[in-house]
């Protein structure tokens, strides 16, 4: 799955692809937390620092996170005045959700929020997201209201992942801005996405990639 968006001068590509471990090398060691980098200079070699988002201004810089049930989640915004164009690749699994990634990476976001852009990437939907009591204590300890984004069928409890971050987090952005066509559930998808739950793996994963292209 992959898009263009036209952002004024600039056009925006992005994809969500599947792909083995190890075959690019990560912008970031993801640990489910909400710390962000920028990635304005060249991927650093060695061990990549500990952190959840990658955000750049550089033109043809390929940023990206992995993820195997996570949300993946791409922020675009066109240049304008002086500030340049910007996008982001966020991996948003719930504890990372719980925790804040998307807003964190909001806080720091130059554009205003009614010119931003998301695409959300396939992840575990609620089809598939079941969760047990202890998921419940430990989320309802940080965010008490969830009860709406829970969905209770044949005595079992889903989580509506999707819904939490849409409608929650990314609140303030407009659902116009929003883009939830790739939002499908990694567990059933036909053909087959990479789905921890479901391989019990993370390998392949999900890479899903953002790219600010050369202006023509
Ligand atoms: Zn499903």
């Amino acid at each position: 799955m992959s898009g263009h968006l036209a952002l004024g001068s600039h056009h925006v590509a992005f994809g969500f692809e599947i792909e083995k471990k190890g075959k690019t090398p990560p912008w970031v060691k993801q640990v489910h937390g909400v710390d962000w980098i920028r990635a304005n200079t060249q991927m650093a070699s060695g061990e990549p620092m500990a952190a959840d988002a990658v955000v750049t201004d550089r033109v043809g810089a390929e940023i990206y996170v992995y993820t195997a049930d996570c949300i993946p989640v791409l922020l675009a915004s066109h240049q304008s005045g002086t500030r340049p164009a910007m996008v982001a690749a966020i991996h948003s699994g719930w504890r990372g959700t719980m925790k804040g990634i998307v807003p964190n990476v909001l806080k720091v976001w130059p554009a205003p929020l009614e010119e931003t852009r998301v695409i959300i990437g396939p992840a575990l939907g609620n089809c598939h997201f079941e969760v047990r009591q202890d998921f419940i204590d430990e989320f309802t300890a940080v965010h008490p209201d969830i009860d709406s984004f829970l969905e209770k069928r044949d005595g079992k409890t889903f989580f509506r992942h999707f819904d939490f971050v849409c409608d929650r987090q990314l609140a303030e952005i407009d659902e116009s801005q929003i883009d939830r066509t790739s939002a499908i559930c990694t567990y059933c998808s036909t053909p087959e996405l990479p789905s921890f739950r479901r391989n019990k793996s993370t390998d392949p994963q999900i890479r899903a990639w953002i790219r600010i292209e050369h202006s023509h």
